[in-house]
């Protein structure tokens, strides 16, 4: 069979005979040396001589950069990738191919935070500017929370976000509801409204429950009770699903017996960044008291806090409801203050009327 540039792929003994001898290569390698499908580095010899002929040279770049791009797709972590661009220099260069890039799952760029590195921020970058939109969402959150280029991540999400990128819708909601990287009266309710619907609609969980709030509570939109419960119920019911779907372990000290929904890696990746300086995003600022979320504030007072005990905040009323389900229910003891001022209400209220703007 010829390939569009009229190059015949090799035929499958010789593809067999491949595999098993030259595929693994090492640039560190001395130049006589071979080493086998097995992993074993071995010295040629005058019999050797079929070894001189490299058949992996020969297949066109076409259907190595198919090859990997499937493997982009379903990498597990980022050695999947790594481990094969440091193999030899063509596997290194048709790696870094866009097409390649643009197919990697999250997974394939899920950079711990403690082996953050220019490198790691290239690879990113290179992903991001492949079309790639997890990365370039994932990018947007690192460079907006962690490195404060505010500008330069909300330009990346917002990428992420027109090809509608449901995390992203829901991100860049959370930053209008928040003003985030800028002042009080930075908020835009409205358009952060309209972010939070339109992620709902693509079935994102805590867009969802945060669409569900708004419309009952009128923040943002005209209330409607009836249809905010509505869109509640819906998150519930998402949320039962991806429960029941995974097996039961559910992490220790926790008050339920499923499962919290697996944060994105980018979330984590913030847990982990803020993690390893003491959980202070800054002097005075705090982070979401939910664990999974790892947004931390970008100025004073940002996020609300619980009305009944004024110990924990929030970026969002959906990071306060699942906190509120998985620990807070227990911890959440009212301020006497507030009981004399409040009374007894608030605490039977929950979690629909416990934020409270600071
Ligand atoms: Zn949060
Ligand atoms: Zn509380």
């Amino acid at each position: 069979m010829r390939t569009r540039r009229g190059v015949c792929y090799p035929d499958v003994d010789d593809c067999r005979q491949m595999m098993k001898t030259v595929f693994i290569r090492k640039r560190r390698c001395d130049s006589r040396d071979e080493i086998d499908f097995t992993g074993h580095k071995r010295r040629r010899t005058g019999s050797d001589k079929c070894f001189r002929t490299d058949y992996f040279d020969s297949l066109p770049d076409d259907l190595v950069i198919s090859v990997l791009c499937k493997l982009s797709s379903s990498a597990e972590r980022p050695a999947d990738i790594l481990n094969v661009l440091s193999t030899c220099k063509r596997l290194n260069e048709l790696g870094l191919n866009l097409l390649v890039l643009s197919k990697a799952s999250p997974k394939a760029f899920e950079v711990r935070a403690s082996n953050w590195s220019d490198s790691a921020h290239r690879f990113l970058k290179n992903c991001a500017e492949s079309g790639n939109i997890a990365a370039s969402y994932t990018l947007g959150m690192i460079r907006f929370y962690c490195l404060q280029n505010r500008g330069g991540g909300a330009s990346l999400m917002a990428k992420a976000a027109i090809r509608s990128y449901a995390p992203a819708l829901y991100s860049l909601a959370v930053i209008q509801f928040n003003g985030s990287g800028g002042s009080k009266s930075d908020k835009d309710l409205r358009a952060g409204v309209a972010l939070c619907g339109r992620a709902a609609f693509l079935g994102h969980v805590d867009a969802l429950r945060e669409f569900g709030h708004c419309l009952q509570d009128g923040y943002g939109v005209r209330q409607n009770i009836a249809e905010g419960r509505r869109f509640l119920i819906q998150a519930n019911a998402r949320e039962l699903f991806g429960a029941v779907s995974a097996p039961p372990s559910p992490a220790p000290g926790s008050l339920v017996s499923w499962n919290p929904p697996e944060p994105h890696p980018a979330n984590r990746f913030l847990s982990e960044w803020f993690g390893e300086r003491g959980g202070c995003p800054g002097e005075g600022l705090r982070m979401c008291s939910n664990e999974g979320c790892g947004r931390p504030e970008t100025r004073k007072h940002e996020f609300r806090r619980c009305s009944v005990c004024g110990v924990v905040n929030y970026c969002s009323r959906a990071c306060q409801a699942l906190d509120w389900k998985l620990r807070h229910r227990v911890e959440c003891v009212p301020v006497d203050r507030w009981i004399e001022e409040e009374g007894d209400g608030d605490v039977a209220d929950g979690v629909n009327d416990a934020m409270d703007e600071s």
